[in-house]
């Protein structure tokens, strides 16, 4: 059955569908924190469709809500429903310090990127500047603008000219570096001072500087203590609006609610998508202080201005978490998983981070160079054994972890050994 699907995929879909061509996997049915392929097989999912479902697939908690306002309508633009004053509630509710009880939601389009968007109007609106810091190793999604911010180039090169006002800095990471913690964050703050405030940094008319609180894309990585609030501080100085891309990060992924509640630091701008729709429905949010709140009717506009069913789901997943307690149980996995990795019987692991269930596992050659190849060979065996992980970083030689905060550590423990047995037989 799975064949026939790829075979038929492969004829009628795009050229563009991103499929791990080497192995055939077509889903038939996904519970909890495992899904069954098209031919019964069963998996253990570990990357939970690139981390949006937290609270697992087909929740029925959530399910429940979903059903119920499915039949009772789907689409409303801009008109007040319940669902979504409920989202904007909650979403408040949980807020980081200095935007709870202070902020205005914004509902973009279906997509991460149509946040990123939003942040970026609402910058350049509220400043009168053009300019946007953003950072190398960073990635906010397909769209025109949030291209221009994510700084891989293979994604944009046939796209140029993109939005011409986008400088990158550095982000810190100690281990690709080779830097100390606080001298990698120095490096960074330095850089990203330069561009805003010498005259040859750059940035003539500055909007704005968005980053992600902990890159996902980029491989996990992590800033150390002092990167965030050194953004803040800068922000403040030259008076420019600090965006958190907290798409991949948000929503309990980290072990709390936000990336930024780790950090400490309150963002002006902030968005989210990916597990905000619950169960996958695809709903994105733009989260920001009440001060930036000047846009007139109509000025970000859009016929879909959240999912009505999606914002159903997104309350409901996010009651979930709060009463299943699943921020301290992805706390408490996240660091059973990382200490799992760690044992790998390997010399190519390089390094292993992350905060509660977005972890990454960056692994090397022989010579200490990114090792692609090896985490390809794991991913496939993974795949090939009963587990989904998925891989990050430039050059794709991150293993990445982020299952379903509903993950068991039963199910964990099968997983690890498995990702455990890939990493040994990659090994030779
Ligand atoms: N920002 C971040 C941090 C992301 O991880 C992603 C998606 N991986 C995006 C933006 C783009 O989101 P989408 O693919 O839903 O447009």
């Amino acid at each position: 059955n799975t064949r026939a699907l790829l075979e038929k995929q492969r004829e009628i879909d795009s050229s563009a569908v991103a499929y791990p061509e080497d192995i055939p996997i077509a889903f038939d049915e996904g519970k909890g924190a495992t899904v069954r392929d098209a031919d019964g097989n069963t998996f253990i999912d570990m990357f939970a469709g690139i981390g949006v479902l937290n609270v697992g697939h087909a929740n029925p908690y959530v399910l429940e809500a979903v059903h119920e306002q499915a039949d009772k309508f789907v689409h409303s633009v801009d008109f007040p429903t319940e669902a979504r004053l409920e989202l904007i509630e909650k979403l408040d509710e949980i807020a980081p310090d200095g935007l709870a009880g202070e902020n205005r939601v914004v509902f973009g389009g279906p997509t991460g990127s149509d946040a990123i968007e939003a942040s970026i109007k609402l910058a350049k609106y509220n400043t009168g500047g053009t300019g946007l810091v953003a950072f190398r190793g960073g990635y906010h999604g397909p769209t025109s603008g949030a291209m221009s911010l994510t700084s891989n180039k293979s994604f944009k090169e046939h796209y140029t000219p993109l939005l011409p006002d986008v400088v990158h800095a550095p982000y810190p990471h100690p281990f690709r570096q080779d830097k100390s913690p606080a001298d990698a964050v120095d490096h960074a703050l330095e850089e990203v001072q330069a561009i805003l405030e010498d005259p040859y940094g750059g940035l003539a008319n500055p909007a704005g500087i968005v980053v992600e609180p902990i890159q996902g894309e980029g491989g996990i990585v992590t800033p150390p203590e002092g990167f965030l609030q050194g953004l803040r501080d800068i922000a403040d100085d030259n008076d420019v609006p600090l965006v958190f891309d907290e798409i991949q990060s948000g929503l309990g992924r980290t072990g709390e609610w936000w990336a930024a509640d780790w950090a400490g630091v309150t963002p002006d701008i902030m968005t989210s998508a990916k597990a905000l729709g619950g169960i996958g429905f695809p709903l994105s949010a733009t989260i920001y202080h009440e001060d930036l709140d000047t846009w007139g009717p109509g000025d970000h506009a859009g016929t879909y201005r959240g999912h009505v069913v999606g914002m159903r789901a997104g309350t409901r997943a996010i009651e979930y978490i709060q009463e299943h307690d699943l921020l301290a149980h992805a706390r408490d996995l996240g660091e059973y998983i990382r200490r799992r990795l760690r044992e790998a019987p390997t010399d190519r692991l390089g390094d292993v981070r992350g905060t509660g269930l977005f972890i990454g596992a960056e692994f090397v050659d022989e010579d200490g160079e990114p090792g692609g190849d090896f985490v390809d060979a794991v991913q496939q065996y993974c795949f090939e054994h009963g587990v989904l992980v998925w891989t990050a970083g430039r050059h794709g030689n991150v293993l990445r972890f982020l299952p379903p905060l509903v993950l068991t550590h039963d199910l964990a423990e099968t997983a690890l050994d498995v990702v455990l047995e890939a990493i040994e037989h990659a090994d030779g």
